[in-house]
Formats: C-alpha cells, sequence, structure tokens
C-alpha cells in the first residue's frame, strides 16, 4: 500500500487564502486589519526561523504584525511590562510569545500574564479550560491544525479507536481532550472519538499502537512510529519534527507509507497547519475585539 498524502502545505494554502480575503473584507468595512505582535527572547536559531516563518504568513494574508526581539538577558519583569504594553494596544489582537524563553524567566507567569482574549497560542489557563469544559474560545493551534487536516480531508473521527502519541500541554494533552468530546455548535472541533493517550511508560506501544485507527505521532523522537506498529490502512499523522544534522525529521518512519492508508509527511504536514490555525486564531480575536 502507498498512503494517500495528508498534505498540510496546500491545505493550509487554501485556508490561508480564504482568510485573505476576510482581513480584505474587514479592511474595506474601515476596521483595522488583524494584528499579531511576536514576542522573541534571545537567539535560538529554530525560534527565529518559526517566527520569521509566522511572520511571513501574516504578510501574506495582509495581517498586520510586528515583532519585539529582546536581549537573552531580558529579566522577568521587562518582558511582563511588554506583555502589558501590548494587551493595552489596541492595534495588537494577538500575543505571541516565542517559547522557549531563558531560564530566568517563569514561563508561567508569561502565560498567565497574556491577556486570554489575545492568548492566540491558547496557553493561558481560562483558554485551555474553556477548551477542556467543551466552551472554546480558541484552539491550541498544533491540536486544532491536526484536526482540520484529518476533517478536511474527508476522514471522520466519530466512534473511532485513536491513539496519540505524547502527553505535552501544547500538543498531546489538548489533541485527546479535543478529539475525545462532542462536537456542538459552540465547539465544532470535537471529535466523538475513543480516545488512548501513550506516553513513555505505556507498556506495549506498539501493541497499543496497531489498535489505532488514526494514530497521532507527537512524541519528539525521530522515526519512533515504525510500521510494524501501524494497523494496515490506518490513518497516521506526524506532528513530530526535530533536525538531526540539518535535515527535518518527524517521528514517523517513512516506511509507514507502505502500510499506512494515509500519512501527513514531514516537511509539508502538520507544520504549515500549525502557523495557519495561529492566523486563524488572530483573525477570531479581531472579531471579538473590534467586532
Ligand atoms: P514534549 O513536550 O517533549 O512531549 C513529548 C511527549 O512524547 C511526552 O509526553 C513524552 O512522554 C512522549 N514521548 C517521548 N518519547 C516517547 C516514546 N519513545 N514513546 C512514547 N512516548 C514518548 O514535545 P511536544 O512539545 O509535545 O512536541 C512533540 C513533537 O512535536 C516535537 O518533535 C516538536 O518539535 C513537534 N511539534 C511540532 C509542531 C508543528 O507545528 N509541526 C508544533 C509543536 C510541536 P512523557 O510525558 O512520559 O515524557
Amino acid at each position: 500500500m502507498t498512503a494517500k498524502r495528508l498534505d498540510g502545505k496546500k491545505l493550509g494554502q487554501e485556508m490561508r487564502a480564504a482568510m485573505a480575503a476576510e482581513v480584505t473584507a474587514r479592511v474595506a468595512a474601515g476596521k483595522r486589519p488583524p494584528g499579531l505582535a511576536a514576542v522573541l527572547v534571545g537567539e535560538n536559531p529554530s525560534s527565529h526561523t518559526y517566527v520569521r516563518n509566522k511572520r511571513k504568513s501574516c504578510d501574506e494574508i495582509g495581517m498586520a504584525n510586528w515583532l519585539h526581539h529582546l536581549p537573552a538577558d531580558t529579566t522577568e519583569q521587562q518582558l511582563l511590562s511588554l506583555i502589558d504594553t501590548l494587551n493595552a494596544d489596541p492595534a495588537v489582537h494577538g500575543i505571541l510569545v516565542q517559547l522557549p524563553l531563558p531560564k530566568q524567566i517563569r514561563e508561567e507567569a508569561v502565560i498567565h500574564a497574556v491577556s486570554p482574549l489575545k492568548d492566540v497560542d491558547c496557553f493561558h489557563p481560562e483558554n485551555v479550560g474553556r477548551v477542556t469544559a467543551g466552551h472554546p474560545r480558541y484552539y491550541p493551534c498544533t491540536p486544532h491544525g491536526v484536526v482540520q487536516l484529518v476533517a478536511r480531508n474527508g476522514i471522520a473521527w466519530a466512534g473511532k479507536p485513536i491513539v496519540v502519541v505524547g502527553r505535552s500541554n501544547i500538543v498531546g494533552k489538548p489533541l485527546a481532550l479535543m478529539l475525545m468530546q462532542k462536537p456542538t455548535p459552540a465547539n465544532p472541533a470535537g471529535g466523538d472519538a475513543t480516545v488512548t493517550v501513550a506516553h513513555t511508560k505505556t507498556a506495549n506501544l506498539a501493541e497499543v499502537c496497531r489498535a489505532a485507527d488514526i494514530l497521532i505521532a507527537a512524541a519528539g523522537q525521530p522515526r519512533c512510529v515504525t510500521p510494524d506498529m501501524v494497523k494496515p490502512g490506518a490513518v497516521v499523522v506526524d506532528v513530530g519534527t526535530t533536525v538531526v544534522d540539518g535535515k527535518l525529521l518527524g517521528d514517523v518512519d517513512p516506511a509507514v507509507a507502505n502500510v499506512a492508508g494515509w500519512l501527513s509527511p514531514v516537511p509539508g504536514g502538520v507544520g504549515p497547519m500549525t502557523i495557519t490555525m495561529l492566523l486563524y486564531n488572530t483573525l477570531r480575536a479581531a472579531e471579538r475585539i473590534d467586532g
């Protein structure tokens, strides 16, 4: 079997083209363009690349964006004070603080400081709680990107066994929550699936994974999902991105394409969808704040 491609690059482009039209219509109606403020502390090369790509996508759809690049020795108080300023700035609808932060700054303090209305990463506990309770304000970008990538390829989740490998606060945990929930008009990305979450303490990982109709790998371990772990015909979504010798590797062994029915590539799968959903949240934030 050669798996069909879950093409996030193409889908992301289509979704962003639709968002560009929404931005144009808002501006034509006399509203401010939606605006995303990116905050980058220090010189982590991957963080610079992520922020550059996000800003480029903003530019492409006519979204205002700003970079606040602070030195690596910035204090927590200095960063919190910048966030206060951005919270109060009416041109800024979304605030993105690129993680990881230097060790003198507590991530938790920063996440708590971003106004929940402008929290387009959906990391603030108020927004996490709303997703958990099935009354989301925003969805977190990578999990939402995975949901859109699968759903918009016509693949149904309801009632199916899904295995998510990874339980981080950014990917695995919120994704599992979204997939298991009842979809409602207020919670459209709910999945009605029967979800198992695997992690480093999971016994018989291969056997657990083989039970999945949809297998989502978010472990950050290059090529840890091998063909023997995949049910023939299953949908496999590769969230992993690890740079090895200058090359971006996913969590899924490419030979899985011989067993799976669908497979998302790395690069070109979940990555572009994550950026797309960040812009989506910023557009929704502009609607909430400016009407
Ligand atoms: P993380 O915080 O390191 O969490 C990894 C999770 O995977 C943990 O829960 C860990 O289990 C589990 N895990 C690690 N090795 C495992 C193994 N061999 N078997 C089973 N479970 C294992 O990572 P993350 O932030 O969730 O990111 C995961 C991957 O996705 C990374 O490669 C990251 O770069 C990528 N990512 C991509 C995007 C994108 O847009 N494409 C966005 C975000 C993240 P324990 O809890 O037991 O330690």
